[in-house]
């Protein structure tokens, strides 16, 4: 297997332990996206794409996030001593989605993404730089253009035009025969 392309996605804040993001792409025919470039203690390490352990309800097997106390649908109880733990006896919330299943794998693509991760730092000192990983996330608003619900009420902020169109449409309906 050879790595052929990795994408980064370089985060703003450098005071963050999430440095970037970045996909890779393996024998040109198979791409892997949301890894994370993570600041460790010995330097970056990479890690792997993952999703949260979700928990069924025992009463109505509603899917509810592992350090939830009640069910989000039924609002019962939830159990907390059945999730899996780690070597440290800490609760795993998290699972990989995809990733290596030996250690030479791990070794190739840390080394592939670190190396990539240190050129895009350097790119990234260029004018005009822009990141090649494509960001499927839609940013979220910025605050100024889109006022929180505090700070208005939903009686001004609804356009009068909206509530007029309603109005016209339940009129132009045809009478029930
Ligand atoms: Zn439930």
């Amino acid at each position: 297997m050879q790595i052929t392309e990795v994408r980064i996605k370089l985060m703003e804040d450098p005071s963050e332990r999430l440095l970037a993001f970045c996909s890779i792409t393996l024998d040109d025919c198979f791409v892997v996206r949301d890894l994370k470039i993570i600041q460790g203690q010995s330097g970056p390490f990479v890690a792997m794409p993952s999703r949260k352990i979700m928990a069924h309800c025992p009463n109505c097997g509603c899917k509810n996030h592992l350090k939830a106390n009640y069910c989000n649908q039924c609002g019962r109880r939830l159990p907390q001593e059945t999730a899996a733990r780690d070597e440290q006896g800490r609760v795993r919330l998290y699972a990989d989605i995809a990733h290596p299943i030996n250690s030479t794998c791990r070794e190739q693509i840390q080394q592939a993404v670190i190396q990539a991760y240190q050129l895009e730092l350097k790119k990234a000192q260029q004018p005009g730089y822009v990141s090649s990983y494509e960001d499927v996330d839609i940013p979220a608003p910025s605050p100024h253009l889109y006022p929180s619900q505090g700070s208005s009420t939903p009686s001004a902020r609804q356009p009068r035009s909206q509530v007029n169109t309603g109005k016209s449409t339940s009129e132009k309906r045809p009478p029930q025969q």
